[in-house]
């Protein structure tokens, strides 16, 4: 039985289909600029949460916003990896979802980034949303019960 089916689209919240914080991949404000690169490319992912020491909610650093910055004019200048910081680089307007806003509301975010961060009241880090845990709970909802012909 898919979340879809069990309950209407409009009951569901975020928290029912986010990625809680201990199994999101992140880095820190202070670390230097080569970690966060090898964070992501050992992770695979585009982007990763920003988070300060106290796990609030900065921002997010992803692949291509890194090596901008460390493109010269003619090659990639990668002491540049060492001297700057996850914080020199990082975008901070983002959007921030809270675990009690509605699937529909999570919808609407995902519409233009991959993922989207989830926080507490106070801002600090509760999980992600993404993409991908919809399409699947969509695709079960399709591949079970009442849509089988699908
Ligand atoms: P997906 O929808 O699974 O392809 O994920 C889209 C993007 O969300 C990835 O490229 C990452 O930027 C981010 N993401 C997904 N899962 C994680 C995770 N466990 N830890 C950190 N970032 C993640």
């Amino acid at each position: 039985m898919s979340l879809l089916q069990d309950r209407e689209l409009t009951t569901l919240t975020v928290q029912d289909m986010m990625i809680p914080s201990e199994k999101v991949a992140h880095v820190q404000l202070n670390n230097p600029l080569e970690h966060a690169l090898l964070v992501l490319v050992k992770s695979g992912y585009s982007a990763v949460p920003v988070l300060d020491s106290a796990y609030k909610l900065e921002g997010t650093i992803g692949k291509t916003k890194i090596l901008n910055e460390i493109l010269g004019l003619e090659r990639f200048e990668m002491d540049r990896l060492s001297e700057l910081q996850v914080q020199d680089v990082m975008v901070t307007d983002i959007p921030r979802l809270l675990k009690g806003d509605t699937l529909i509301d999570g919808l609407k975010a995902l519409i233009d980034y991959p993922f989207v961060c989830v926080v507490d009241e106070a801002g600090y880090f509760d999980g992600i949303l993404t993409r991908r845990a919809i399409l699947k709970e969509i695709r079960k909802d399709i591949y079970s019960g009442k849509n089988k012909q699908n």
